[in-house]
């Protein structure tokens, strides 16, 4: 993590910003690097091209902290959307789907603290696009975001695991208490998928350095690969890859009890290289339109790219 990332967050945060981007002309090209395109069939494409290379896929629709109920409804229309297609494509067992609450309910009160209501709407249609992805043969993960949604996320996780206990959840190892949750979900059949978090969040809740991050993501790496449980090690980082192989062997775990997971578009080759050893490896496509809250959080990853964000302000000037 940078020093310049939780900045780059804050800016991204202003509609003024957002409205400026995302109507810039150059935003198009930089977007395609990150996110395969607005339509299911384009990712169902990109999905195929990547089963073909020998990895799998995990896929999410864009869209979180969404306010209004017919976009609400849209994401979880297209999540049904998204399965069929798969299952005409014979591609639903390679791959699963990634859910953020807050696209589909969590979000509806817009204050990011969600009301018993909001919490209600995510939690039933969390557990229909489960029932669904179970009837294709797939299965979901929850994504994890801001941290006011963490409990709330962990509450529907155990609900709808109740039916569906397939279903996994991200936990993000920047946040002080995740050591203690990658614990309580270290049980036989639990999928846990592992990444640093890509939020700004406070020193009241998380590790700010990247020393910090990366230490405690190791910690975290070594409760999951010792437990029962599937973990999803989620990084595109080569020191963490490098050492959740060695605790995967440490562990006595087989390829196949564990599997690593990068993004669309970051080291693609890596992520075949990985794969060609033997590794399950599984690439996480984003699609749909609204792409601007994840594309801004990969940029403050990685400021190499923060031309992108001064041209586009600059052009609509
Ligand atoms: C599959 C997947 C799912 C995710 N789900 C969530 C989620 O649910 N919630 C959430 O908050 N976050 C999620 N994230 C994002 C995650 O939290 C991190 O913000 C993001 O992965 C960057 O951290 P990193 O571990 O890759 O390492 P970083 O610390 O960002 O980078 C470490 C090293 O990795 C390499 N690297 C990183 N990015 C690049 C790049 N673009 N190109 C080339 N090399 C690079 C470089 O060597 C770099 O020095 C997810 C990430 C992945 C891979």
């Amino acid at each position: 993590m940078t020093t310049l990332r939780q900045p780059l967050l804050a800016i991204a945060d202003s509609r003024r910003v957002r409205r400026l981007i995302t109507s810039a002309p150059i935003s198009t090209g930089i977007v395609a690097d990150y996110v395969p395109g607005e339509t299911t069939e384009v990712a169902v494409r990109a999905a195929e091209g990547l089963v073909h290379d020998g990895l799998r896929v995990t896929i999410n629709a864009l869209g979180e902290d969404t306010t209004d109920p017919a976009r609400v409804r849209a994401t979880v229309a297209t999540y049904h959307e998204l399965l069929a297609e798969l299952t005409t494509h014979g591609l639903a067992r390679q791959t699963e789907l990634a859910v953020k609450l807050s696209a589909i309910g969590l979000g509806l009160d817009g204050t990011h603290r969600p009301s018993e209501a909001a919490l209600a709407e995510a939690m039933a249609n969390a557990h229909a696009i489960a029932g669904a992805a179970r009837q294709a043969g797939t299965m979901i993960t929850l994504d994890m975001e801001k941290h006011t949604y963490l409990e709330h996320t962990l509450q529907v996780l155990r609900q709808v695991r109740q039916d569906f206990p397939e279903t996994g959840v991200a936990l993000l190892a920047y946040l002080y208490r995740t050591e203690a949750d990658c614990r309580s979900l270290s049980f036989d059949g639990s999928r846990v998928r592992l990444c640093k978090g890509a939020y700004a969040e406070s020193e009241d809740v998380a590790f700010q350095s990247r020393p910090g991050i990366d230490r405690a993501y190791v910690r975290c790496l070594k409760v999951l690969m010792a437990g029962k449980g599937y973990p999803m090690v989620a990084t595109h980082d080569p020191r963490m890859i490098h050492i959740a192989s060695a605790l995967a062997s440490g562990f006595g775990r087989s390829t196949g009890s564990y599997e690593f997971q990068m993004l669309y578009g970051i080291r693609p080759d890596e992520q075949r290289r990985l794969a060609r050893r033997g590794e399950t490896v599984r690439v996480y496509i984003p699609y749909g339109d609204q792409w601007y809250g994840y594309l801004m959080r990969r940029f403050a990853e990685r400021p190499q790219n923060l031309s992108f964000v001064v041209k586009s302000l600059i052009s609509k000037k």
